[in-house]
């Protein structure tokens, strides 16, 4: 294999291997090979999907699509190019180093767990090679490695490791982006993105999501800016309705790294003088929740298959493919449920307290196993992510590290009235319910026939009857989770 391979100018080349960090601002394992006046390959490989974090899901295989040509486009625009090869990085690795004699390997390190083993097996295989292999740091705020209880053990629930966070230094600062990346002199061959078919065609399901959407880093900063205009100022308060604009959305673009954590933390300085300085904590709170996530990832990589609590082993779901399906089409009844999950089918989102509502359903309602949840999340959200879906999902099953104890079980009907209480948010998404009034809107099984007529509504018809009782639901899962304890 060669190795210290100079290009024409002199400079030693190196591989810069793109994977949940498509930007070039904050890209610390790029600006360091540029700062060291290297030559660099960029390279993004689409690896053969994985068991512990589960295969990439549609809706995210659209946006990496989308994600990979902005890539691309910027870094043509410094004079490099991005070139995609397709298999195990095992492979793929040496046969570009072989290929381009590169005397290196660069990366931003990731926390999932068959990614950390691809990269130990690299790393191995590569450290004594010529510059080696160096990884950076900049998926998460601090590494899932940094912060420790006062007995210096891992955290387990989330308050503490805030605490912790916060008496710990700052995120570093955001480093700018590159002006010029050196090019090798001769490219290698780079496949074709079309020949992925990471977009659907036939039916094009995402045919919409441009209207929401917009992949890329200049994409993540304009949506930044966005919130921060028009989105921080009320974000304690109004996060939590799904009808207004007070969250960030920049989830899908933290998910592929098209913006760092540290940008987002770093763009919240300094704004207490045109913000209540509890909103941008609030703020940030969050940004800590998916740091926590990933803390609890690396330290339990089963986190997607297996009760953190094996207490739930034991747990009796149902096997129901029927009201499995009736959820994810969003017919269930409820329309606060209805209207989450046809905003995730229609948008590849789904607000955050929305999806509490409908993961509770799923769990305690249906007595679904959370991990049919966790699936079909994984598959549909544009921000699927290996530690906030899965520890969110175990959160709401109380199965998780420091978990909703499992006797909270969202009531759809009085979660709809309290957190859309004009109905806004199902009048949208769930339009054959757009003209019942505000009282009946969460509950249209219980409006008089009168009501229902005068708003256009056939129950069973226009819209489907509950598939439950929300009170009996309740106290089956009750007595199933009573079974638990009895053990
Ligand atoms: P904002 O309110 O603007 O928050 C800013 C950022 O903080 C988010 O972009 C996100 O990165 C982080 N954040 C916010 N809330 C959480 C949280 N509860 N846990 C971890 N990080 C958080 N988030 C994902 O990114 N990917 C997932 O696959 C995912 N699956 C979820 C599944 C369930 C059942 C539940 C209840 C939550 C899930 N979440 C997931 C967490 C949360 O719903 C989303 O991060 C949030 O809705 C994203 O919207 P936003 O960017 O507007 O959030």
């Amino acid at each position: 294999m060669p190795s210290n391979t100079t290009s024409a100018n002199g400079s030693k080349t190196i591989i810069l291997w793109f994977r949940k960090d498509l930007r070039l601002q904050d890209n610390a394992a790029l600006s360091t090979a540029v700062s060291q006046g290297l030559t660099i390959i960029p390279v993004y490989i689409r690896e053969p999907q994985e068991a512990a974090t589960g295969p990439l899901g549609a809706a995210q295989a659209w946006w990496l699509h989308h994600s990979l040509t902005a890539l691309s486009a910027s870094l043509e625009k410094l004079g490099s190019r991005l070139l995609l090869r397709s298999g195990p990085a095992q492979e793929v690795i040496p046969a570009l180093m072989a290929e381009t004699g590169a005397s290196g390997i660069y990366w931003n390190r990731r926390y999932d767990p068959n990614g950390i083993a691809i990269d130990k097996q690299i790393k191995e295989a590569y450290c004594q090679h010529g510059l080696g292999v160096k990884s950076f740091a900049g998926q998460i705020l601090h590494e899932p490695t940094r912060l420790k209880t006062g007995a210096g053990n891992n955290f387990r629930v989330y308050t503490p490791f805030w605490k912790a966070f916060e008496a710990s230094t700052e995120p570093p600062e955001p480093i700018p982006a590159p002006q010029a990346i050196a090019a090798p002199d001769a490219w290698p061959s780079s496949e074709d993105l079309k020949d992925w078919k990471l977009v659907p065609t036939k039916p094009n399901w995402a045919a919409r999501f441009p209207e929401f959407w917009t992949p890329g880093e200049d994409g993540a900063h304009k949506r930044l800016a966005a919130f921060i205009e028009n989105g921080l100022a009320g974000y304690r308060t109004l996060r939590d309705s799904p009808d207004k604009p007070n969250v960030s959305m920049l989830s899908p673009h933290l998910a592929l790294g098209e913006i760092s954590p540290a940008t987002i933390w770093h763009a919240t300085r300094g704004l207490t003088d045109s913000h209540s300085a509890e909103d941008v904590i609030h703020f940030r709170k969050e940004l800590i929740w998916r740091d926590f996530s990933y803390h609890l990832l690396f330290h339990f990589p089963a986190l997607r298959n297996k009760n953190w609590n094996p207490k739930f082993d034991a747990f009796p779901w149902r096997d129901a493919p029927e009201a499995l399906e009736k959820w994810q089409r969003g017919q269930t009844g409820y329309p606060i449920v209805d209207a989450g999950m046809r905003q995730l089918w229609q948008t590849g989102f789904m607000h955050n307290r929305v999806r509490m509502i409908t993961a509770s359903f799923l769990i305690k309602d249906l007595l679904i196993d959370w991990r049919e949840g966790e699936r079909w999340f994984r598959d549909t959200l544009v921000d699927a992510d290996p530690a906030s879906n899965a520890a969110s999902w175990q959160w709401v099953a109380g199965s998780g590290a420091d978990a909703a104890p499992f006797f909270r079980i969202f009531n759809p009907v009085s979660q709809g009235e309290k957190f859309d209480p004009e109905g806004q948010y199902v009048r949208r998404f769930v339009p054959e319910l757009k003209d019942m009034p505000a009282k009946f809107i969460h509950k249209p099984s219980e409006a008089p026939f009168a009501v229902l007529k005068e708003a256009g509504v056939s129950l069973g018809k226009t819209y489907p009857l509950p598939i439950v009782d929300h009170g009996k639901a309740r106290d089956a899962a009750m007595a199933a989770f009573q079974g638990l304890r009895g053990e």
